[in-house]
């Protein structure tokens, strides 16, 4: 991606380097915490679901350094900055009002968020009730070395998609999809969340779509970097490398196939009316 001249967003929230103490209950906070953000990780279960439904630690947290900015840190404020400016623009040609920003917390390792506790294991995610996306930068290594997604594009992806949820929750689409959720089997409940995330990797191809077009930001390759992660963080592929098998059912992302498809969708269109996963016959 180009963003050398590119400004910086104000709504980095910087953790790194802050120390999480948990008290209160005798040091009871592993191993459920840690299981649920497993069963997260690797069945695709909405972690702020997760987190809502877990009673959680008493967190205080500990500054200990101030956070220096690194290239990957400032890479991650100017992608947001970019969705901000692209978000701001669709807004004002949709009539939807003024887009609201979103924040971006970099943290490691654990960090409190209204959704409960956000751990790096979890992956990236979006908490509706704090408005905030959590990052741990050692995601961006994992996705190179484990997933086999390098590139700079890859990782500005990851952010596109967080963010986009974020737009899901301006737009009341999370809403909606909870109130769906209560009472649904677990099977209907996991197809409510794949149209969820195969909407917000649609929006993600819309932001690729207009960052490029008003900022000429992307270079060759950049597109196939983008839907090389799609692929790769497919529950199919997620599933087949962490138990060897697939099922279906209890996918909540959506398959490799899908995931690039509707990527491609927002970013061939431009145009948000385009992932309308929800009424699509067909994923
Ligand atoms: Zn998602």
């Amino acid at each position: 991606m180009r963003l050398n001249n590119s400004r910086k967003s104000r709504n980095i929230e910087d953790r790194r380097g802050q120390r999480m103490n948990i008290g209160g209950r005798g040091g009871k906070i592993g191993l459920g915490t840690i299981v649920l953000a497993l069963v997260a990780m690797y069945f695709g279960v909405d972690p702020s679901i997760v987190l809502q439904n877990v009673g959680g630690p008493v967190v205080t947290e500990t500054r200990t350094q101030p956070p220096a900015a690194t290239p990957e840190s400032e890479f991650v404020s100017k992608v947001l900055a970019d969705t901000e400016d692209a978000w701001a623009g669709i807004f004002q040609q949709k009539g939807w009002g003024a887009y609201q920003e979103p924040r971006l917390v970099l943290f490691n390792g654990a960090t409190p968020t209204a959704c409960g506790t956000g751990q790096s294991a979890m992956g990236p995610f979006y908490c509706p009730a704090d408005r905030k996306v959590y990052l741990d930068l050692g995601f961006f290594q994992q996705m190179a070395q484990e997933l086999n997604s390098p590139g700079d594009f890859a990782q500005a992806y990851v952010v596109a998609h967080e963010v986009a949820h974020h737009v899901q929750n301006l737009l009341g689409v999370m809403e909606q999809v909870d109130q769906l959720r209560r009472g649904a089997s677990t099977t209907a409940a996991n197809q409510l969340s794949v149209r969820v995330e195969l909407q917000a990797d649609c929006f993600s191809g819309v932001w690729a779509n207009h960052s490029d077009s008003q900022r000429n930001t992307l270079e060759p390759g950049d597109i196939e970097e983008g839907l090389n992660a799609a692929s790769a963080i497919g529950d199919d592929a997620l599933q087949k490398r962490s138990q060897g098998y697939v099922v279906p059912d209890s996918f909540t992302h959506g398959t490799s196939a899908q995931r690039v498809r509707w990527f491609k969708r927002g970013f061939d269109s431009g145009d948000p009316a385009q992932c309308d996963t929800f009424g699509a016959s067909s994923l």
